[in-house]
């Protein structure tokens, strides 16, 4: 089922999200439906929240490249109680955007690499170091888990660029 999504402008955004302690099978049901809600809004990742569940729980589909070196989207994978820590001291710049504040872009400046530890569906623990665009892509979502935004990680001036967008956003979804 797709899901309504919650969109900037909504202070439900905003809050702290709470820990998984069990993977029953309504958290199960809730990734199909984030898959499916994700996969027909085109994005690459969604976070319980965006969906109005207030759960430390993501997904990603990471983007990977063929054998071409063109882009190409794998297999869902599913963050349950991330954390995240070992950020490089070595940052990227790379443009965002966010199935929550639809149709702004803007560039943000990300650690190039990450550890996490998480569980997946399963419940099994997950530990990895990732780097590169799917590093970006944890991070984004993961700052979602703590009401953060990638709009708050753009400097100012960048930031009033998209004012007006996030102006029109504000008042298109949340009147
Ligand atoms: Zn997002």
């Amino acid at each position: 089922m797709i899901l309504p999504l919650v969109y900037y402008g909504n202070s439900f955004l905003r809050q702290r999200c709470l820990e998984i302690k069990e993977i029953t099978p309504e958290i199960k049901q809730l990734v199909l439906d984030m898959t499916e809600t994700m996969d027909a809004n085109n994005g690459v990742g969604l976070a319980a929240i965006q969906v109005g569940k207030l759960l430390r729980l993501f997904i990603i589909r990471p983007v990977l490249e063929d054998e071409k070196g063109e882009a190409i989207l794998g297999e869902v994978e599913v963050f349950i109680n991330p954390k995240i820590s070992n950020p490089s001291q070595e940052t990227e710049i790379l443009s965002e955007g966010c199935l929550s504040v639809p149709g702004v872009h803007s560039e943000v400046e990300r650690p190039v690499s990450i550890h996490i530890e998480a569980l997946d569906l399963d419940g099994n623990k997950v530990s990895k170091d990732i780097q590169g665009f799917k590093a970006r892509e944890l991070m984004h979502e993961n700052d979602h888990l703590n009401g953060v935004l990638f709009i708050d990680r753009i400097p100012t001036q960048s930031r009033k660029e998209i004012e007006s967008a996030l102006k029109m956003i504000k008042e298109k979804y949340n009147s």
